[in-house]
């Protein structure tokens, strides 16, 4: 994408950018032609008005008591996401979590394209992960600047996500996703995006813990108190 056509936009709207193009790929497979704003913001439990400056921020603008066209959105959403064009990636720390991200195949459908996968176990080293040959970690930078990669992923345990994301660095990596439960030291032209399934796995176990208490009858809760004796 050319730098005069990256627009500014907030995080929030950029976090529900996906679930847009997740929902509209589903009705463009459904033979849906043409959408209105209220059918996304209720499918997806979001407001109106959200939806439709969301939208509006990819370029495109709905007809008043039309919609939008499916599939312009769809095109407008991916080249906003630049999703057309693959980033490629490597990725660092081929474990059970490395070996999962190399095996789901649809991240090309994001636009992220891993090619090189590193490790500094010596067992792994030469073997391959979803047909990608594992090589030593120490490779990373000068492979990751002949290759002009921009985008590195951590997939190892936290004591070494510093020193892989020094070696991302030096190679030239300017875009990090940090799997580690651990934060990183980057000089300012660095991103870092963390990834975190335990955040969103801690508020659905506190709802979960909350909607189970409320649904508690008083007779439960005798028969507790009564166990407890
Ligand atoms: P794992 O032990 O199965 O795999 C870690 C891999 O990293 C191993 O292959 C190991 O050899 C490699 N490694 C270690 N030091 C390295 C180095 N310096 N350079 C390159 N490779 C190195 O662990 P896992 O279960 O796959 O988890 C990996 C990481 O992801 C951990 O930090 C874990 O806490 C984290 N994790 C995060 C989430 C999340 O939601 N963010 C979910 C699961 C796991």
């Amino acid at each position: 994408m050319s730098p005069d056509k990256i627009k500014s936009v907030s995080e929030p709207t950029l976090r529900r950018l996906p679930s847009y193009l997740h929902l509209l790929k589903r009705l463009d497979q459904q033979g849906r032609g043409i959408v209105s704003c209220t059918y996304i913001s209720k499918d997806l439990k979001l407001d109106p008005t959200q939806v439709r400056k969301d939208l509006a921020a990819t370029g495109i603008v709905g007809k008043p008591k039309i919609g939008y066209d499916v599939n312009n959105l769809i095109r407008s959403i991916e080249s906003f996401l630049d999703w057309n064009n693959q980033t490629d990636a490597f990725l660092a720390g081929v474990g059970n979590l490395g070996r999962a991200l190399m095996g789901y195949e649809r991240f090309k459908d994001y636009g992220l394209n891993i090619v090189g996968v590193f490790d500094s176990d010596h067992e792994k080293i030469g073997t391959t992960v979803a047909d990608r040959k594992i090589l030593p970690i120490a490779k990373l930078p000068e492979l990751a600047r002949r290759m002009h990669i921009n985008i590195g992923i951590i997939t190892a345990p936290a004591e070494a996500a510093q020193i892989i994301a020094d070696l991302m660095i030096e190679g030239g990596i300017i875009a990090i996703w940090n799997f580690a439960p651990t934060s990183i030291k980057v000089p300012d032209n660095v991103i870092v995006e963390k990834a975190h399934l335990y955040t969103s796995l801690a508020v659905l176990s506190h709802k979960l813990a909350e909607a189970l208490a409320n649904e508690r009858s008083p007779e439960d809760e005798k028969g507790i108190a009564n166990k407890l004796e």
